[in-house]
């Protein structure tokens, strides 16, 4: 395998914006050879208010800047421009636009139906020669969308024009107080378990298809539901390994930490020859991959405090108390208390990190094994 020497380039990519006087653009570095395969896209901070990202990306850059490259590697170090700067009397809101798109990293175009399309007669026996009719069919769906009507359906047609045909599209995200954990796809298991390892993550969520076209999805499950709908035709491989990388939580941004996190993206490219180095050995999973069905997730039915009783990394058994909601308005300091338990067990994944919570708010999400919540949507907003 050959190594071309790694160039690194830095392009400005303007956005569309939807009010006079405001002009938004995002960086992108482009390392390796324009078009060479294999594609690695890596975004940071879609959510904007998600940081961890931001550090793990700055230390990616900076190390692949005399890494050599083969095939080409994007990496978007801030993919939210309109989201770092909603600050809200001084609170960061970077989750959901405040134009009322909705969450940034749901609605991502849906190119499935289109390339399905296009692909009637050209799916044939070999899954080298179907890889590639799928991104041809793609790239033409892609290219036929109607034009982004808002800042917000801009940046997400943005983003998405860079992976939708990437060979691993790698998502940077953090969760609120948390382990470390990835978001997947059925097909994408155990693909991915050397990155896992790497990252030393607690967790890893898998579904077929989540729903609310997040962006590791919308590049994904194109895949394996082309694969179904032509499966009497030839083999369609899943020939993008997208995923969410959750790094911990909001708070854990660390320099050592987030070098650390970058090192174990570039061990698992460098597993897969597209940047050059000796291979690192892989730890030992800290976790088994469990059906995103399977997250316990432990609401609270009053508002009030959060006493919580257990921590981010417990593993705890079906339940097991989590945390108390206390009310101290109550007439009677012992009626103060309403008890939340855990309806599956496994790890707790994450935690709410505010400590007043409305009625109907998550407090805190529990991975496990055993599927709890089949049949409803299963990402959350
Ligand atoms: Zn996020």
């Amino acid at each position: 395998m050959s190594f071309p020497p790694s160039q690194h380039r830095v392009e400005e990519v303007p956005l569309l914006t939807d009010r006079l006087g405001t002009r938004r653009s995002l960086t992108v570095h482009r390392f390796g050879t324009p078009g060479a395969r294999p594609k690695v896209y890596i975004q940071a901070a879609l959510h904007a208010d998600e940081t961890p990202g931001l550090l793990v990306a700055h230390h990616l850059i900076r190390r692949l800047r005399s890494a050599t490259v083969s095939g080409e590697i994007i990496v978007v170090p801030m993919a939210n421009p309109t989201g770092i700067a909603q600050i809200v009397e001084g609170v960061h809101v970077g989750r959901y636009a405040l134009d009322g798109s909705g969450n940034f990293n749901r609605h991502f175009p849906d190119l499935i139906a289109g390339a399905a399309e296009r692909l009637v007669g050209r799916i044939g026996p070999d899954p080298q020669a179907n890889i590639q009719a799928v991104r041809a069919a793609l790239r033409a769906t892609f290219e036929a969308l109607p034009a982004p009507d808002s800042e917000v359906a801009a940046l997400r047609h943005t983003l998405m024009g860079m992976a939708f045909d990437a060979d691993i599209v790698l998502d940077l995200h953090c969760d609120q107080e948390s382990v470390p954990h990835l978001y997947a796809g059925d097909p994408l298991w155990p693909e991915l378990a050397d990155l896992a390892a790497l990252l030393g993550v607690k967790a890893v969520l898998l579904s077929p298809d989540a729903g609310g076209k997040p962006f590791d999805e919308a590049c994904s499950v194109p895949w394996w539901t082309l694969a179904a709908r032509f499966a009497a035709d030839g083999p369609i491989p899943a020939a993008c390994v997208s995923t969410t990388i959750e790094l911990r939580g909001k708070a854990d941004v660390d320099d050592a930490q987030a070098d650390a996190d970058a090192q174990a993206i570039l061990g698992a490219l460098i597993r897969r020859g597209i940047v050059a180095g000796t291979p690192p050995d892989l730890p030992p999973p800290q976790c088994e991959a469990t059906p995103l069905t399977g997250l316990a997730r432990v609401v609270s039915p009053v508002s009030g405090v959060i006493a919580f009783h257990r921590a981010v990394g417990d593993r705890v058994e079906a339940g097991d108390l989590i945390a108390d909601i206390v009310d101290p308005t109550a007439a009677d300091p012992d009626q103060a208390r309403t008890p939340l338990r855990t309806p599956g067990g496994g790890i707790i994944m994450a935690r709410n990190n505010l400590r007043f919570v409305s009625r109907g708010e998550l407090v805190a999400s529990i991975a496990g094994p055993e599927p709890l919540n089949s049949g409803h949507s299963l990402l959350f907003d």
